[in-house]
């Protein structure tokens, strides 16, 4: 260990940690070879908090190749699925020891509230490695009857060497979600976080090694994706590459992978469409979609970005959105108890935020509330934009069709249900989607006709580690969480026994 590898940080929740800066490398936080480095900016002050090492393609070389070696060690091949269950049990135990410190991180990094990050994001990391680390001695495979001469079964081994990129709107609980199925398999795993939130991650690395995971069998990496992400994504010996992010990366990863046919999977992005309708429970409905789209800063791939409403309670549905946005979404620093939505994660993100709304204005959409930046930090300084609602949108539109991955929502009418489903329907994308109403048929009638990964019945957002998360169309290519989540992340093999068919 190097001083140099370390910082001593003070939040401005007044938290005290050591923050490591290396790359974490077959258990060690190793400097990258070039030197290189990313800095980390609080996105409410836009002052640096640290700068860590960034991997180059040595160094995700370097990580791969132990991942690989640590694979066919006997410290992780042979350990027993229950061991390694228990490992991970460690694991989640430890990070629920230090989650007011992830809280503190993942705010100060992302900019979400540190309320938000210690009440859900905490939740849920902890959860997911738990409730993997429940799957690891669960995984197993069938006999099959086919003759009396054959004996036939099979066997789920893990797939490889996994290499998992995850986005920055939920740094360590994106982490955990790829981590836990891929560890409850027996992958060995080289993580690259995105280079706007690096800092959770190393943290994480030093609890992995206090768990007891041997050498190898998790690596984690910070670095730019058109660099570190496209070695990684590109390197002979990696087996399987998980993602998630954007639509247009995913594209690129896909073609990357196909080089050597690597196993993927791919959580990309989403224009949630959420059907409110006549007979829904107005106040819930009303909640449910301030939430589905304002918590998170609107940074969710499945956030109900598209609200379609049924005319006979579109004015008072939109009178309700109004005031609950007026009196819910109050902006401000992540610290501060009464905030609900703190700055966008990046001055790209903010700057991209703010084109979709005067591009909205342009193509003639009505903006009724929110639209432009608050001045809340020093000097104005802070990438805070106000919450955002647009109505009188067509889906022409750019901002009916796009990701726009901020707090911004557009809402339509529709008059009957076959209207609302066309309109949910209306777009390349297909992660998630809410239908709110009263009526027990209509409800599960409209879930399975909506094009989505995953429907909300009468909510929005409210994932579960344990339900299967992911996308149709442009959305993604198979499944996180749940049971499904292990499909992901092994392989069946097959074994012929020869029980006596003699030649
Ligand atoms: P965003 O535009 O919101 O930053 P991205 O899809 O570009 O979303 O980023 C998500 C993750 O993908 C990040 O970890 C990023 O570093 C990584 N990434 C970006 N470009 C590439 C690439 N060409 N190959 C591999 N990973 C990439």
């Amino acid at each position: 260990m190097t001083s140099n590898m370390y910082v001593e940080l003070t939040a401005p929740n007044e938290v005290r940690y050591t923050q490591p800066r290396g790359l974490f490398i077959n258990n060690e936080f190793v400097a990258s070879e070039s030197g290189a480095t990313i800095s980390s900016i609080d996105p409410a002050t836009e002052e640096e908090i640290a700068t860590v090492y960034a991997a180059g393609e040595a160094d995700v070389d370097k990580a791969v190749r132990v991942a690989h070696k640590a694979l066919k060690e006997p410290s992780w091949k042979h350990l027993s699925a229950s061991d390694r269950g228990a490992l991970m049990w460690k694991l989640a135990d430890l990070m629920e020891q230090n989650r007011e410190l992830f809280a503190t991180i993942d705010a100060w990094d992302n900019g979400k509230t540190y309320q938000e990050a210690l009440e859900n994001d905490l939740v849920e990391a902890v959860g997911v490695i738990r409730y993997y680390a429940g799957w690891a001695d669960k995984i197993s495979g069938q006999t099959i009857s086919t003759t009396y001469q054959k004996f036939a079964y099979t066997i789920r081994q893990p797939i490889g060497v996994v290499a998992q990129i995850i986005p920055w709107n939920y740094p360590l609980s994106m982490a955990t979600w790829k981590l836990g199925p891929a560890l409850a398999c027996g992958n060995t795993v080289v993580l690259k976080s995105a280079e706007q939130t690096p800092l959770s991650i190393l943290v994480l690395g030093d609890l992995v090694k206090k768990a007891g995971f041997p050498p190898g069998v998790v690596n984690f990496l910070n670095g730019m994706g058109a660099v570190a992400g496209t070695a990684l994504v590109s390197h002979p010996l990696v087996d399987k590459v998980a993602f998630t992010g954007s639509t247009a990366t995913a594209s690129t990863i896909m073609r990357l992978a196909a080089k050597t046919l690597k196993n993927i999977s791919l959580e990309t992005g989403g224009k949630s469409p959420l059907v409110v309708f006549g007979d829904a429970e107005m106040e819930q409905a009303v909640k449910w979609s301030h939430l589905g789209i304002m918590s998170n800063q609107g940074q969710i791939c499945t956030a109900t970005s598209r609200i379609i409403v049924q005319q006979d309670v579109y004015d008072e549905f939109l009178t309700k959105f109004l005031e609950t946005t007026k009196t819910t979404s109050k902006v401000g620093d992540q610290w501060s108890k009464d905030t609900y939505q703190g700055p966008l994660v990046s001055k790209v993100q903010y700057q991209r935020v703010l084109d979709y709304v005067r591009i909205g204005k342009e193509e003639g959409a009505q903006m009724v509330s929110g639209g432009e930046p608050v001045p809340i930090g020093n000097g104005g300084k802070g990438f805070f934009v106000a919450p955002t609602i647009f109505t009188d949108v067509t889906p022409s539109m750019k901002i009916w069709k796009e990701e726009i991955f901020g707090p911004v929502v557009v809402i339509a009418k529709f008059t009957n249900e076959e209207e609302a489903i066309a309109l949910a329907n209306d777009t390349t994308y297909g992660l998630g989607a809410a239908v709110f109403t009263t009526n027990l048929e209509k409800a599960h009638r409209v879930a399975a006709e909506i094009e989505a990964g995953m429907v909300w019945v009468n909510s929005s957002q409210d994932c579960d580690p344990r339900v299967p998360f992911g996308g149709v169309k442009q959305s993604g290519i198979g499944r996180e969480l749940g049971e499904a989540g292990l499909d992901a992340y092994s392989q069946i093999k097959a074994v012929h026994v020869n029980m006596g068919n003699r030649l």
